[in-house]
């Protein structure tokens, strides 16, 4: 039996993580209501969500947003409470009417909300990486301290926990061994990714996801920003955590045992998977994912990552080997680089360049506190913003 109902606030619901959430939950009405929604501004695409959810509270995270919000509801006829700008999100994440936080929404925007679900002991289901990225020392200490249980989405480090003792001990572990499919470009060299667009970086061949993500999975930042939240998950030092590029996908992370022993986590692309695993842990439930086919697959290919052509994975282990808040420069850095890079005006290649003079200029900075690492990630901003120009080849 499925126990009691669970009621869920997913944060970022009008995105690609936010909709495999929802089809999921959606597939197992007597175990999952949903009891908040959030987008960033998209009211018609949130007004949608809320007549087939029905749930108690709506966010728009712009706060321009809360009049037609809360008139859509009205005219739907809808019981649903309607909130708006940053500070309600944190307030649906804390709030006890729910008892898990799907924590969606994409980039340092979802820290504070993030944080929030751990300090109230939510099941948190942890697909924000960037958040992990910018506080991940606070955010572990606010769930050990709020008894939140942390259940990881991102499909390796999803795998990686479904690998690991089943104790939380990391007895006998000798390696993490994270899987990459190489993005869009893998095989090409620098030269050759001088004029690529933003539609071919996010034409991912396996996955499919929002855009940001999906430039990071191009430039392989992505991986960087996975080898930093594996840190923070697993505890193991960065010299513990490798990147193995394996194009089909399919197998999703490894850890290595000092007996030799190799568990792997396979299944198909599909994040449904490890939402599924997320919300129903320890149980296992239906995700609608097709059953793997092996034979159809035929083989497994592995490299290792080229970071002379991908040179933002080791831009990643030289922030986390930094310390010093470097890895909160290289997220926000990142950030301001992929959405220059969406809007044309910042070329492919220089992505990591401008993450690279953002790290010289800002090596790092006081990071004990959510405040020391918002400002730090504000400065880091401003800075990657005022050296644009001086990269920028779009
Ligand atoms: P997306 O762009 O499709 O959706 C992002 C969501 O966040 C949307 O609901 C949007 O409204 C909301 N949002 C954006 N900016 C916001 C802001 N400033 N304030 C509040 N809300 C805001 O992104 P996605 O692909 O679903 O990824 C979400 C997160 O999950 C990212 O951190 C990504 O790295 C991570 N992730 C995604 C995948 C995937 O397959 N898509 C896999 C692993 C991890
Ligand atoms: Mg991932």
């Amino acid at each position: 039996m499925a126990g009691p109902l669970k009621t869920i606030a997913l944060l970022g619901a009008t995105g690609s993580i936010g909709g495999s959430t929802l089809d999921v939950v959606a597939r197992h009405p007597g175990r999952f209501r949903i009891g908040a929604l959030s987008a960033h501004s998209r009211v018609d695409e949130l007004l949608a969500l809320c007549a087939r959810f029905r749930p108690d509270a709506a966010v728009v995270a712009d706060p321009a947003g809360y009049g037609a919000l809360r008139d859509g509801l009205q005219a739907l006829g809808l019981p649903t409470r309607a909130l708006a700008g940053p500070a309600a999100l944190d307030e649906v994440a804390a709030d006890p009417a729910n008892d898990t936080v799907v924590a969606a929404i994409v980039g340092a925007a979802g820290v504070a909300s993030t944080l929030a679900a751990a300090r109230a002991g939510k099941r948190l289901l942890l697909a924000n990486k960037e958040s992990v990225v910018l506080a991940g020392d606070l955010l572990m200490q606010a769930a050990r301290e709020g008894g939140a249980t942390l259940l990881p989405v991102d499909s390796e480090h999803n795998a990686i926990f479904q690998c690991l003792p089943a104790d939380g001990s990391r007895q006998g572990v000798r390696r993490l061994l994270l899987t990459a499919s190489g993005g869009p470009f893998r095989g090409r060299d620098r030269a050759s990714l001088a004029g690529v667009t933003p539609d071919q970086a996010c034409a991912h061949p396996n996955w499919s996801m929002g855009r940001k993500i999906s430039v990071d999975s191009a430039t392989l930042m992505n991986k960087g920003l996975e080898v930093i939240e594996a840190r923070h998950l697993f505890g193991l030092p960065p010299e513990a955590i490798e990147v193995v590029v394996h194009p089909q996908s399919v197998i999703h992370s490894l850890v290595d045992y000092i007996d030799g022993s190799v568990l792997a986590q396979l299944g198909n692309p599909d994040m449904r998977t490890a939402l599924a695993h997320g919300l129903a842990w320890p149980e296992r439930i239906d995700s609608g994912v097709a059953p793997l086919d092996l034979a159809a697959l035929a083989r497994f290919d592995f490299q290792r990552p080229d970071t002379d052509a991908f040179p933002c994975l080791a831009l990643a282990y030289a922030a986390l080997a930094a310390g010093r808040g470097a890895t909160a420069v290289l997220n926000a850095a990142n950030e301001v680089a992929v959405s220059a890079f969406l809007q044309g005006r910042l070329g492919f290649l220089g992505i990591p360049a401008l993450i690279q003079a953002s790290l010289d200029a800002l090596p790092g900075g006081p990071s004990e506190s959510l405040d020391d690492l918002l400002a730090l990630d504000a400065d880091a901003r401003r800075l990657a913003g005022t050296l644009l120009p001086t990269v920028a080849a779009p």
